[in-house]
């Protein structure tokens, strides 16, 4: 449905994106996930035919960006991450302007607006005015001319950015929904967003793409040694050494949880912990907690983005 092949774009001097491959099947929601200044929304501009590249090729629906923008605008629907919102109009006399520039004939519209506001929960709303409205309706109101023309694919720049954590499961809800009969390309900073929205994920860095892959993909490969999370009470006399010289890469941190010490434990293989266990049991200490530490997406995240892989790899 959507394909990016070598785009490049300069702003001046600066490279803001370099050699962006992408692929996006029908009904897919992809999270372009990268810290601020990565070059999520220069992507998304591009593919909305609002920025032109500097070079490389992209299609939306069969259609070229370059050469059959018309067509591909008809077929896309973009939230900018500051919604193109006129705040004095009302709802419902937004959405028919809106419907007025997409071409849309009158009893189009109307029905359009209609079932949008159903969809989105803006139904009631339709008579407001835009700016009495709260954040996260104004976001609604966001979506809905987005929605539209009812595009085959939807493009929103950080849709959940500045609402509060209720407004946030709202929108999130609404993307997966709407996510049944359009493909969706979302962009955001927050870790948590791509893990319970999107299917796929590209992290972005500098420009370029660090990485592509589902949420649980992602993390599986990025787990790495095994490691242990242990909450134990010692007895006093216990020596720590113990610990130490069968794991050489515990951290440990003295009685952070009451009278118990918490710490993490890393070796090469699982069966190490077996020798660990058994000396601890023996010094009659009394376990609290044993979990696994798993690699979240935060750590992919964060070793992408502060360059360790890079390093680890040169
Ligand atoms: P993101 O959406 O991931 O925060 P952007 O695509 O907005 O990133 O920006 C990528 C980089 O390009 C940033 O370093 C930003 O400062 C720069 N940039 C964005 N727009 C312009 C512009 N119009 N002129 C010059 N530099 C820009």
């Amino acid at each position: 449905m959507i394909e990016m092949q070598n785009i490049t774009k300069y702003y001046d001097n600066f490279r803001a994106l370099n050699n962006f491959n992408l692929k996006v099947e029908k009904g897919e929601i992809l999270g372009l996930l990268g810290p601020n200044g990565a070059g999520k929304t220069t992507a998304m501009r591009i593919l909305t035919c609002f920025l032109p590249a500097s070079s490389g090729k992209a299609s939306v629906a069969g259609f070229d960006i370059f050469e059959d923008s018309v067509e591909v605008r008809r077929r896309l629907g973009y939230l900018p991450e500051t919604p193109p919102l006129y705040p004095e109009m009302s709802v419902n006399s937004y959405l028919n302007f809106v419907g007025e520039i997409r071409e849309l004939p009158k009893s189009v519209r109307k029905q359009r607006i209609g079932y949008v506001c159903e969809r989105i929960g803006l139904d009631a709303y339709k008579g407001r005015v835009i700016n009495t409205l709260s954040k996260g309706y104004r976001q609604r109101v966001g979506l809905a001319q987005a929605l539209l023309h009812n595009p085959e694919v939807l493009i929103l720049d950080e849709p959940t950015v500045g609402l509060d954590p209720n407004q946030i499961i709202e929108i999130r809800n609404l993307v997966k929904d709407l996510a049944q009969d359009h493909t969706i390309i979302l962009s955001t900073h927050i870790l948590p967003e791509v893990s319970m929205t999107c299917g796929r994920v590209v992290i972005i860095n500098e420009g370029e793409i660090a990485a592509v892959d589902s949420v649980q993909n992602l993390e599986k490969n990025a787990t790495g040694r095994p490691a242990w999370k242990i909450v134990l009470k010692a007895p006093d006399n216990f020596d720590w050494q113990t610990i130490v010289n069968k794991a050489p890469d515990a951290q440990i941190n003295d009685l952070i949880q009451g009278d118990a010490s918490e710490f993490k434990l890393r070796l090469n293989r699982s069966e190490d912990f077996d020798d660990l266990f058994k000396v601890l049991t023996k010094e009659n200490c009394i376990f609290r907690e044993i979990t696994p530490i798993k690699a979240t997406l935060e750590d992919v995240f964060l070793k992408i983005t502060l360059g360790e892989e890079r390093k680890e790899n040169a």
